[in-house]
């Protein structure tokens, strides 16, 4: 008798705390914000990293809608220096909450120019300028007719410019910052054929072609303290990017999976959306499946294999997984699904580390 009048005290005590907790959960919430504000404000990814080359994933999804992953971004650490590979809807959000400062982004390399791994990059251009002081425009580079995207992107936003550079001061945003700054490229056309694009404090960028018509698409790869990552962007298989790619400690690959994209094309037919059923048929031969990508990792000989890019999109944690499992069967080495927020760290005293950082 006497336990179960403890017992219904307990439970008592428990819903008075539980409802107290309840009616005062935005003041509770207020005193953590106290807490760690300070200290994700003070947050730089790039300062808590070996020095080394570091492949920051800050969007592995594709046009398809996904909750959990941002459009295709990958930030590349070279020891100081910080460059981006596209920017996909939600790539600049994804950066800030990785901890990855945008000011210090030196320069955005394009793949190419798809909508998807454009989409964002307005909103980096933005946090570049306002996480500055920046007294320069971002720097972005890319095949012919980046120049004419840039150009439209900057007068789109030349009225939302005038207005901050007015609130703020050219003290916190510079006029001289505001918006980005073209560099256009002409792609390689043969296979094996390299474009040096930056040569700095040992860190060496260089562009090839890939294949993904009609689009002018480049892969990329980059070298720094001995460590090296390939690039595949957006592809099919690649004999230019199995050749650019080799002896690399991690290639970063596009992929698609025929079987999850064949169930979207049958659930587009039978639902009448003859469209997109087009679009989900019309898409496999400009991308990678997974058996094929780990075929370009295994000729290639790279150190591991990482997809990102995901298609179609993956709902189910388990679906990324047999991304994986597909690769497998052709590539001995170790093969990674990408999250958005996951670093690959490629020290330069050797060695390959994962961690995740995403706030
Ligand atoms: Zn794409
Ligand atoms: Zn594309």
């Amino acid at each position: 008798m006497k336990a179960r009048a403890w017992l219904g005290g307990l439970a008592v005590a428990l819903i008075a705390a539980g409802a107290a907790a309840y009616a005062f959960r935005g003041e509770i919430s207020t005193r953590l914000v106290e807490r760690t504000a300070q200290t994700a404000m003070a947050e730089n990814l790039r300062e808590q990293l070996p020095d080394g080359l570091h492949a920051a994933f800050c969007g592995t999804g594709s046009p398809l809608p996904d909750r959990t992953r941002a459009g295709p971004c990958l930030a590349i650490i070279a020891g100081q220096h910080t460059f981006l590979f596209d920017a996909g809807d939600g790539a600049s959000e994804t950066l800030s909450l990785m901890g990855i400062q945008q000011n210090e982004i030196e320069k955005l390399f394009l793949t190419h120019l798809h909508s998807d791994h454009i989409d964002g990059i307005d909103t980096v251009a933005l946090q570049h300028w306002a996480t500055g002081p920046s007294n320069e425009q971002l720097q972005v580079a890319g095949p012919v007719g980046t120049a004419r995207v840039i150009a439209g992107l900057n007068e789109a936003y030349a009225i939302d410019q005038s207005y901050r550079a007015a609130h703020h001061g050219p003290d916190v945003m510079p006029s001289s910052g505001a918006g980005m700054h073209a560099t256009e490229f002409t792609v390689p056309l043969n296979d094996g054929e390299e474009l040096e694009l930056y040569n700095q404090d040992g860190v060496r960028i260089v562009t090839f072609r890939v294949e993904h018509a009609p689009t002018d698409a480049v892969g990329y790869r980059v070298e720094y303290g001995g460590r090296s990552i390939a690039i595949s962007g957006d592809t099919s298989r690649s004999a230019s990017l199995t050749q650019a790619a080799e002896g690399a400690d991690l290639l970063v690959h596009e992929v698609i999976s025929p079987r999850l994209d064949a169930i979207m094309h049958q659930a587009a037919q039978n639902s009448g959306r003859e469209n997109i059923g087009a679009i989900f048929h019309d898409i496999m031969d400009y991308h990678t499946s997974p058996e094929d990508a780990g075929r370009v990792a295994q000729q290639a000989g790279v150190g591991a294999l990482a997809f990102t890019h995901f298609l179609p999109q993956t709902p189910l944690p388990g679906l990324a997984e047999t991304f994986v499992q597909d690769a497998k069967r052709t590539y001995d080495g170790p093969v990674f699904a990408m999250r958005d927020g996951d670093v690959i760290s490629l020290p330069r005293a050797g060695g390959m580390l994962r961690s995740h950082h995403l706030r």
